[in-house]
């Protein structure tokens, strides 16, 4: 049995047992500015099997490695002109790009699940920094939340998946922004595999295009994170475009709601929305209500993604109760 999992300030002396721990093999969840990750080295192939195992994770479903800097990316995949300017336009950031792989990447073949590309980003918040320039090495973090969970937007929240199925989790509060990095591949044009934290139309205005009028590539093969299958799913039934609570509901708003209701934003501001929804999910799960009714969230902005992990929340959940993906 693992020991117990510890919970670390992200002063230098957390931020120095965390990245011991780290290379010693073991799983450490990190806040990012999106969410928080639960890390193992990319290179070793025994942390990368632990981080599938801790989180119930299926195999065919790649992890994203996270890098410190530039440089470390460039040696672990093939940068086009257009990576190279999405990289100067949001690194560090809420964005994940999808590239080829380099030969000698040196990452465990489990973080790509086999794939000739790889999924990269080098991530903002500040502690995320300080964890990748010290262990000196890249790290695959996927959200610390069991697979098809709500994802941890608290360090609470990660405990309450995970304790006891890694060895420590850095407490940096609560993750500015909220929702899952967005996923873009550039190869052979330009497209986003995952709407997330960055917004389609600010990655089009800085390529000159307007990725946000096309669809969001719901990829078939071989990625599928649950795509439009349940994930992100609280145990409760969430109901979407809702107007009103039905009896036994909790009502979850989306601008101003009376006294103790509750709502995304009192001001319907989106990124606000999405920095609240995955702790508010998770603690409306908590509650005492049967069900979760939610309010119609506007589309554009971050509000895709806001809709995108409200979708699939609602999603029919497979035979058993227990959402597929990871
Ligand atoms: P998570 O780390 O849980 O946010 O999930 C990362 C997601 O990134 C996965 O669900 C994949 O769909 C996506 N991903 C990772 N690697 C690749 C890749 N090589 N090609 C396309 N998508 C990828
Ligand atoms: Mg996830």
């Amino acid at each position: 049995m693992q020991p117990a999992t510890e919970i670390l300030t992200p002063d230098a002396n957390g931020i120095a047992r965390a990245a011991d721990l780290l290379r010693a093999g073991k799983l450490v969840a990190f806040p990012t500015e999106t969410v928080y990750g639960l890390g193992g080295i990319a290179t070793r192939p025994d942390a990368v099997a632990s981080i599938y195992a801790a989180k119930g994770r299926p195999s065919f479903n790649p992890l994203i490695a996270h890098v410190a800097d530039l440089d470390t990316a460039r040696r672990i995949a093939h940068f086009s002109d257009m990576a190279e300017a999405l990289a100067a336009a949001f690194w560090p950031g809420p964005m994940t790009l999808v590239l080829p792989l380099r030969e000698g990447h040196g990452l465990a073949p489990g973080v790509t699940a086999g794939l000739e590309t790889v999924a990269l980003r080098i991530p903002a918040a500040p502690v995320a920094q300080r964890v990748l320039e010290r262990v000196g090495q890249p790290v695959a973090a996927p959200s610390a939340n069991p697979s098809g969970r709500i994802s941890p937007t608290r360090a609470e929240h990660v405990i309450a998946g995970l304790s006891g199925r890694i060895a420590a989790v850095l407490d940096g509060g609560a993750c500015p922004v909220g929702v899952e990095s967005t996923i873009v591949a550039t190869d052979p044009a330009p497209r986003i595999l995952r709407a997330g934290g960055l917004s389609a139309e600010a990655i089009g205005a800085a390529l000159g295009l307007d990725l946000a009028a096309g669809p969001v590539i719901e990829d078939s093969t071989p990625t599928a994170p649950g795509q439009l299958t349940s994930h992100y799913a609280p145990s409760k039934p969430v109901r979407l475009n809702a107007t009103a609570a039905l009896d036994g509901e909790v009502w979850l708003g989306f601008g101003p709601v009376a006294e103790g209701q509750h709502t995304l934003s009192q001001s319907r501001d989106l990124a606000e929305a999405a920095a609240n929804l995955f702790d508010m999910l998770h603690s409306l799960d908590d509650g005492p209500h049967t069900g979760i009714a939610v309010a119609p969230i506007p589309d554009t902005g971050l509000g895709a993604a806001i809709n995108d992990r409200l979708q699939r929340a609602a999603a029919p959940r497979p035979r058993g109760g227990t959402p597929e993906a990871g």
